[in-house]
C-alpha cells in the first residue's frame, strides 16, 4: 500500500460491511466478487478477516458503529464456529451501539434451526434472505439451489426461531417471467410475513453466463415494459399490506427500515472489510484487492505496525473525493430515498443550500416533472423513480472534472 501514511479523519459514527466471498455455486447472473469451490480457504480466510478487523480497531477506537452488514457471497454458508469467532472479534474490537443493526445475508438452504439459533446467540438481529422467486421454473433459470417450498419454510423457521427483522430479496424482469408468475411470488411473499422486502430488476451484467445466453438467443431477453409493469404492480400490492416504500427498491414495515442501507443512501461513512470491499471516509474512498487468496496471504503473512493514519495493506486503490463530488453523490444517493434530500441537513453538512447550488438543474428537473420540492425536501416524482438515471446524470454534470 503506497499511500498508507496519509491524514485521515475518522468520523464519530459509521457502519461496517464484512464481505464473505463464498457461494456453493456461482449464479449465472451474478457479477459480485464471489466464488464457488474455494471452501479450502474457509479457515485461513476467517483468520485474515479477524486480522483486518483487529487492524481497524485502533484507528476506529473513537468511532461508534451503528450497524454491521455481513454480505457476499453467502455469509450463512460459514460454519457456526467461524460465525462465533468472527462475531467475538467484532464485539471485542469496536464500539458498537447498543441497538446496532447486525445483518446476515443468507441462502434459504442454510437456515436450519441450529444455524438460526447460533446467529441469534451471536447477536445477529436481522436476516436478509436471497429468495429471488417463489416459482421453481424461474429459480432454475436463475441457477438457484433452493425450491419455492424450501424458501417458504426458511422464512417461517426464521420467524419462529425469534427473528423479528427479516428481509427477503426478490427479482423481477426475468427471462420468461410472466405478470402472473410475479403476482404469485408477491402473494406468497406477503403470506410469509417478512418485515422487509427488497425487489430488484434483473440487470444483465457484461461477462456473466446469463448475458451470453440472452445474446446468443438461448434465453429470451426480458421486456423492459413488462418489468416496469411488474414494478408498479409490486408497489401497489405491498402498500396494501402495510409496507412502506422508503427507497426505489426497498419496502418495510414501519419499524424495520434498514439502518445500514439508509446510511449508504445518505452518503454516510463506512468501512468495508474483506476482499473487494469498499470504504468511504471523509474526502476519501478506497477498496480492497478482489482475490480472496491474495487477501488471505497478505494479511496472514505480513507483519504490520498500526498507526493512527493507517490503512491496511490489502487496499488496492484509494481516491480523493472533492467537496463537489461528495455533494453530487449525496444528492444522487439521497434522491433514491422516498424522503429525498433534506435541505437543512445538506446545508449543515456542506454549508450551502442545495436549492442554490443546483438551482438551474433543479428548475429543469421540476419542469420535466422528475423531481418536486415539498416541506424543505427535494424528492423524485413517480416519473422520476422510473427515469432516475436521467435525474442522476444531470446532477453529475455539475461536477467539474478537475475537482
Ligand atoms: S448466491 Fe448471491 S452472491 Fe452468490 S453467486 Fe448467487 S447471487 Fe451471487
Amino acid at each position: 500500500m503506497k499511500d498508507s501514511q496519509i491524514t485521515i479523519n475518522y468520523p464519530k459514527t459509521l457502519t461496517l460491511y464484512i464481505h464473505i466471498p463464498f457461494c456453493y455455486i456461482k449464479c449465472p447472473y451474478c457479477d459480485f466478487n464471489t466464488y464457488s469451490q474455494i471452501e479450502n480457504l474457509f479457515n485461513s480466510y476467517i483468520i485474515a478477516l479477524k486480522k483486518e478487523i483487529e487492524l481497524w480497531s485502533k484507528p476506529l477506537a473513537n468511532s461508534q458503529i451503528q450497524s454491521v452488514f455481513f454480505g457476499g457471497g453467502t455469509p450463512s454458508y460459514l460454519p457456526i464456529k467461524s460465525i462465533k469467532s468472527l462475531m467475538h472479534s467484532i464485539f471485542s474490537s469496536f464500539n458498537l451501539n447498543n441497538d446496532a443493526e447486525i445483518t446476515f445475508e443468507c441462502n434459504p438452504d442454510d437456515l436450519t434451526a441450529r444455524k438460526l439459533n447460533a446467529l441469534l446467540e451471536n447477536n445477529v438481529n436481522r436476516l436478509s434472505i436471497g429468495i429471488q422467486s417463489f416459482n421453481n421454473k424461474l429459480l432454475k433459470i436463475l441457477g438457484r439451489n433452493h425450491s419455492a417450498t424450501k424458501a417458504q419454510n426458511a422464512i417461517k423457521r426464521s420467524l419462529i426461531s425469534g427473528f423479528t427483522n427479516v428481509n427477503i430479496d426478490l427479482m423481477y424482469g426475468l427471462p420468461t417471467q410472466t405478470i402472473n408468475d410475479w403476482i404469485e411470488t408477491l402473494d406468497i411473499s406477503l403470506n410469509t410475513n417478512p418485515q422487509h422486502i427488497s425487489m430488484y430488476c434483473l440487470t444483465l451484467e457484461k461477462g456473466t453466463p446469463m448475458n451470453e445466453w440472452v445474446k446468443s438467443k438461448k434465453l429470451v431477453n426480458p421486456n423492459p415494459d413488462v418489468a416496469a409493469e411488474m414494478y408498479s404492480l409490486a408497489q401497489q400490492k405491498v402498500k396494501l399490506n402495510q409496507f412502506e416504500q422508503y427507497e426505489i427498491s426497498n419496502w418495510s414495515k414501519p419499524q424495520n427500515k434498514s439502518t445500514h442501507n439508509i446510511n449508504y443512501w445518505r452518503n454516510g461513512y463506512y468501512i468495508g472489510i474483506g476482499p473487494g470491499a469498499h470504504s468511504h471516509l471523509p474526502q476519501k474512498r478506497f477498496w480492497n484487492i478482489n482475490s480472496p487468496k491474495k487477501y488471505t496471504n497478505l494479511l496472514t503473512n505480513t507483519q504490520i505496525n498500526i498507526t493512527n493514519n493507517f490503512l491496511p495493506p490489502v487496499i488496492e486503490k484509494s481516491e480523493h473525493i472533492s467537496k463537489e463530488l461528495e455533494m453530487a453523490e449525496t444528492m444522487i444517493l439521497g434522491l433514491r430515498l422516498l424522503e429525498g434530500i433534506n435541505v437543512c441537513d445538506f446545508n449543515n453538512r456542506f454549508n450551502i443550500n442545495p436549492l442554490t447550488k443546483y438551482n438551474s438543474t433543479i428548475s429543469d428537473l421540476v419542469n420535466l416533472n422528475l423531481i418536486y420540492i415539498k416541506n424543505n425536501h427535494i424528492r423524485l416524482t413517480n416519473q422520476g423513480f422510473l427515469l432516475g438515471n436521467e435525474v442522476f446524470s444531470r446532477i453529475l454534470e455539475n461536477v467539474n472534472q478537475d475537482n
